[in-house]
């Protein structure tokens, strides 16, 4: 498992340094369209890779993890302790989103020729796929979808949260079953699981090179111009992030778990540092998982149920981003939010970051509904799609930590 360790550590930071270098000077000495079109392909292959594995890792593993767990309502308290972890650090996230937006006010000072200039920059961008996201099912509809009628569907559809239920079921009814019948199953899909992990140790090879080609593409792309009206803004994102992750984590791990706060951070590292250049938790699954069970110490059947659960619907970065730019748009157009306004906020915030994928970008396409529900203007998204990627970068290694950190404490709690 060195792989994971310090050795492929350094390397992807080193990838990730030159990377950004190497993006400034193609900015620079106008050699963008190369890094375009010969290093980013670098990158997406590498996130290609990656995600190659995500469904197969995740149903071999929770259907092994499950089918072991002979006590059913074992299984009942992990996902009871794992979903209140999630919601509850969600809200927090959100809390102080608002909190640091409504301080330190970063949409107040915008002029209205700024305002124009910005929604111009990106006009052709905003609002258009934003209608789609608009149209959420209700509440009742979300939990009917998490029921496949046909498991192949959501293999080949890639729906998460039905594969996960389908591979609990199977799990939870093959220990229900004689175990010379179930063992030849569990055999097979422990088989599977290894060559998954296998493929995951070959594919992190990599890491450093598809990390360079992501980031050096970003950089390459991103108008400093723009950046440099935002920064207010970026920066009570980042520092919320930042404080998020500080204070929040460190505290449910030094409070709830047996781990020491630093083994934390430097365990789940390699993980954080895919999240920041593939901007997709889902796409960082696989790491996310080797790492909270060979280097945090999660059991198999642990991090096999709350970090698939947690790269699908616990996203407190996403919510926190949401919070922050909710508020930011709103003073920018002048709105002052009243207090039920923000409550609305938190409540929507929530619904908006559990409905998130674990995309790219996904969670500015949910920020419309936020937005819609307190009637702030729309075309705001247009506002801050020039820093967009940069801080979907950076929330996404919250979300991620923010799953492993769950992984950690419901672990810690189970092995009493
Ligand atoms: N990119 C984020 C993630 O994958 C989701 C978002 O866009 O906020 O975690």
């Amino acid at each position: 498992m060195k792989l994971l360790k310090l050795q492929l550590y350094t390397k992807v930071l080193i990838g990730l340094l030159a990377g950004v270098l190497f993006g400034v000077l193609a900015g620079q000495l106008g050699f963008s369209d190369f890094v375009f079109s010969y290093i980013k392909p670098i990158g997406l292959a590498f996130i290609k890779l990656i995600s190659m594995v995500v469904i197969p890792l995740v149903f071999a593993s929770l259907l092994v993890g499950t089918s072991s767990l002979n006590d059913i309502r074992k299984f009942g308290r992990i996902g009871a302790k794992t979903m209140a972890y999630y919601l509850c650090t969600t809200v927090i996230a959100i809390c102080i989103g608002l909190l640091l937006a409504n301080m330190l006010r970063p949409g107040a000072g915008l002029s209205e020729q700024t305002r124009t200039k910005l929604i111009q920059s990106r006009g052709e961008e905003s609002v258009a796929p934003f209608d789609t996201a608009l149209k959420k099912p209700t509440i009742t509809d979300i939990l009917l979808n998490i029921i496949p009628t046909n498991p192949i569907r959501a293999f080949v559809e890639g729906r998460m949260l039905q594969i996960i239920f389908f591979a609990l079921m199977t799990g939870i009814c093959l220990g229900l079953i004689p175990s010379e019948r179930s063992r030849p199953v569990i055999d097979f899909f422990e088989g599977v699981n290894d060559v998954i992990i296998k493929m995951v140790h070959i594919i992190m090879t990599l890491a450093p090179y598809g990390v360079f080609a992501l980031i050096s593409a970003v950089v390459a792309d991103f108008g400093l111009d723009v950046l440099f009206v935002l920064i207010k803004y970026s920066l009570v994102v980042i520092a919320g992030l930042v404080l998020h992750v500080a204070i929040v984590y460190s505290l449910a791990i030094k409070i709830f778990s047996k781990q020491k706060v630093r083994t934390f951070f430097r365990g789940i590292r390699p993980a954080q540092l895919i999240a920041f250049s593939s901007a997709s938790s889902s796409a960082t699954l696989p790491v996310t998982m080797e790492c909270a069970e060979k280097n945090l110490g999660v059991p198999g059947q642990i991090a096999s149920f709350a970090l698939p659960l947690g790269a699908t619907i616990n996203m407190d970065g996403t919510a926190l981003y949401q919070g922050v730019s909710t508020v930011f748009i709103a003073q920018v157009y002048g709105m002052n939010l009243t207090g039920m306004e923000q409550l609305t906020i938190v409540l929507t915030a929530v619904l908006a970051s559990i409905g998130t994928a674990g995309t790219p970008a996904a969670g500015v396409i949910t920020l419309a509904i936020v937005l819609k529900s307190i009637g702030v203007p729309l075309e705001g998204i247009a506002l801050i799609m020039g820093v967009e990627r940069i801080l979907d970068m950076c929330r996404s290694v919250v979300n991620v930590t923010g799953d492993a950190s769950c992984a950690v404490v419901v672990a810690s709690s189970e092995s009493k």
